[in-house]
């Protein structure tokens, strides 16, 4: 039987550590192949105005700018479809890829499939993301100088976020769910000893409170009596952790326990020939520049990797 054609490279996932690893491999000559999910673009699609990628002096849109990114890597050579990957066997190399039922082969992979923020689900809030409900701080923070916002979640994120967020609010509230917090001590007293933050524990968002205007509160729900108030705020922050987009490498390689690809040497994971780059291995900064930065260095040692088997 003949051997199948391998493809030099397929990336999977399409944000900003995608299109920059399509970008480099592509102007390495490597040919790759991207398979940008049916929602290509990332957590940036769902981003406004984007003002700490430099070289945007005026700011830029998540959805433009990742446009531009996809445009570039093209402009070199990638191939992109905005196909999902249904799964992949790593298990015998040239590895596989399945997506629509169509097995592709591919030397090496680069997999670059980021982490979906959790959002809460309550009654309103399709409505109002993106109006005045967000998942990133850093992005939306400077769009709500001098109003009243909300933080939702106990953990150091929500933490980082309504300290962050006291650079423009008025006033910040924290509301969580229960009495004891997830976050580190540290970060706890940091933000309790804010002037500008308040905490409500064991309070739930319930609903959404607003219009195409924008938001205007919410009402809370104390679990632990069933008795409701309102609260008012124009922006509201939730951070209530991120859920890295692997389940179709279950068993396939190495994830830590919250489901984050694991790095072995460099960006390879436990798996030769298969690199990882962005917020799919990302616990800590999540920002769509140091995803790019993580998409170059996966595709140089994707371009390495390479020589080495071919030299062998
Ligand atoms: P986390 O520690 O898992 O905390 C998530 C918080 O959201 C918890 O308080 C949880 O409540 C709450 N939550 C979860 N689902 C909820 C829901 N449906 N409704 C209401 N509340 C909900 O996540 P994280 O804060 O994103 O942190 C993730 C990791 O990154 C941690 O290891 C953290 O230490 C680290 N981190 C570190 C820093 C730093 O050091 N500067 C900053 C950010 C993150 P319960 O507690 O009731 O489950």
């Amino acid at each position: 039987m003949s051997e199948p054609t391998a493809r030099r490279t397929i990336i999977i996932g399409s944000g900003p550590a995608g299109y920059t690893a399509g970008l480099y491999t592509a102007r390495a000559s490597l040919e790759p192949l991207m398979f940008a999910g049916y929602a290509s673009g990332g957590q940036l699609m769902l981003t406004s105005d984007v003002e700490n990628f430099p070289g945007y002096p005026n700011g830029v849109t998540g959805p433009e700018m990742m446009i531009d990114m996809r445009e570039q890597a093209e402009k070199f050579g990638l191939e992109v479809l905005d196909k999902d990957v249904d799964s992949v066997n790593l298990s015998e190399h040239p590895f596989r890829v399945t997506v629509e039922g169509e097995v592709h082969y591919a030397e090496t992979l680069i997999i670059s499939t980021g982490a979906e923020a959790l959002w809460l689900g309550a009654e309103n809030e399709d409505l109002q993301k993106g109006r005045g409900i967000s998942t990133c701080a850093t992005c939306d923070g400077a769009f709500f100088r001098d109003q009243k916002i909300i933080v939702v979640g106990g953990g150091d994120s929500a933490m980082e976020e309504a300290l962050f967020l006291t650079r423009f609010a008025s006033k910040v509230t924290i509301i969580h769910r229960r009495e004891g917090f997830r976050a580190s001590k540290i970060m706890f007293t940091r933000a309790s000893q804010h002037e500008k933050i308040d905490i409500l524990s064991s309070r739930q968002v319930k609903r959404w409170l607003g219009d195409d205007s924008g938001l205007k509160g919410a009402v809370l729900m104390d679990p632990r009596d069933g008795s409701e108030h309102e609260i008012d705020c124009t922006g509201a922050f939730i951070a209530i952790g991120h859920r890295p987009m692997t389940a179709f490498l279950e068993g396939q390689v190495d994830l830590d326990e919250e489901g984050y690809i694991l790095h072995t040497k460099n960006t390879m994971t436990s798996v030769p020939g298969v690199f990882a780059a962005g917020d799919v291995v990302d616990t800590r900064y999540k920002q769509a520049i140091t995803a790019a930065g993580m998409g170059c260095m996966a595709a140089i040692d994707v371009e390495r990797w390479l020589e080495n088997l071919h030299a062998a």
